[in-house]
């Protein structure tokens, strides 16, 4: 038996009223996550984020089709569907066509594909895939702890979540590589997508936060999912084993940049929502950090002294006291093995 066919077999729906309006985020307490409705007129095409459990998701939804971007953690797949089915009356599953998008391969935005293997097409980068099937271990013990932290929960969204997740530890024991792995990969690095009425630019511009980034485009919302090529007010992950390029990383977010105006609404992989000034925050944030790690090897300073060295222009980011070491230990890192 395939892997998808086995996620497939083990995940339902369970039933939820239908009758809800348009969503807002605070007009859903009943939701896994905190929903944005993000289109400016209210018009039949929207488009929300998703926040919480991972890097922020987008919906966009336009008649009957819809488009996922981006997966959270495990084992929330089935979670994801829930929220859509609650705060948008909106089933997924019985869509005239759903795509799901995966901006790369990291395991809070693709942890849940299980719940979307085999029934929708999940899309991502050729080398987003050869990595998502990789490291599907880490799927299932990421899984089994989120099961055995819900069970312990008790307070409402505890209980709440406990209830969706439950019984799921057989089906976390089932998963392999197929559970988690794209249906489809992009064909080239500049591809348009259409699903239905709803029509999306992919770019992928090399190797940046990972090296399978794709940021995701609506022409008509004006809406950009970045991926994890922007963290916004949030010290950016630096993963040198997944392909992590700080010259890449500017150029990258350089290009993103290209398709944007003064209006455009940005979803950073995590944070808040932005525009163009929060990109360009990041770019300063990269070109500077890079080259005071290169400064730190030219000088023989040690990693244990560069990653300890204050940030004060940075004191309003989040996730100082884990990211950053990393963001500033990956960079010395890189500056070394460039250095003779
Ligand atoms: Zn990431």
């Amino acid at each position: 038996m395939t892997a998808a066919a086995a996620g497939a077999a083990a995940i339902s729906l369970p039933r939820i009223a239908l009758a809800r309006p348009a969503v807002t985020s605070s007009d859903n307490p009943g939701t896994n996550f905190i929903w944005t409705p993000l289109s400016r007129d209210g018009a039949a095409f929207r488009a929300s984020m998703g926040t919480g459990d991972g890097g922020n998701s987008l919906i966009f939804r336009k008649e009957g089709f819809a488009v996922l971007i981006d997966t959270k953690n495990a084992p929330l797949g089935r979670l994801i569907a829930n929220d859509a089915l609650l705060a948008f009356g909106f089933n997924i599953f019985e869509s005239d066509q759903a795509l799901v998008i995966n901006t790369h391969h990291h395991a809070d935005h693709t942890g849940g594909n299980h719940g979307f293997v085999g029934k929708v097409p999940v899309l991502a980068h050729k080398k987003a895939a050869e990595r998502i099937r990789a490291q599907f271990e880490n799927y299932k013990k990421a899984a089994a702890a989120a099961i055995r932290q819900a069970n312990a929960s008790t307070d409402e969204a505890g209980k709440r979540r406990k209830n969706q997740i439950m019984g799921m530890e057989k089906e976390v024991e089932s998963w392999v590589a197929d559970t988690f792995a794209p249906t489809q990969v992009m064909e080239s690095d500049r591809q348009e997508v259409k699903v239905g009425p709803i029509t999306l630019l992919l770019r992928h511009f090399g190797a940046g936060h990972t090296d399978n980034d794709v940021v995701v485009y609506s022409p008509e919302l004006n809406v950009l999912h970045t991926g994890d090529l922007l963290f916004n007010k949030v010290w950016p992950y630096v993963d040198r084993a997944g392909g992590f390029s700080s010259t890449g990383w500017i150029n990258s977010l350089s290009r993103t940049l290209e398709l944007c105006d003064k209006d455009t609404i940005i979803v950073p992989g995590h944070g808040d929502l932005t525009n163009r000034s929060g990109i360009r925050a990041l770019i300063d944030l990269l070109l500077s950090q890079s080259q005071r790690a290169r400064d730190a090897v030219k000088a023989g300073q040690s990693r244990e002294e560069f990653i300890k060295i204050p940030t004060p222009e940075y004191a309003e980011y989040a996730a100082a006291d884990w990211i950053r070491p990393i963001t500033l230990g990956g960079m010395y890192d890189e500056a070394k093995a460039f250095t003779p």
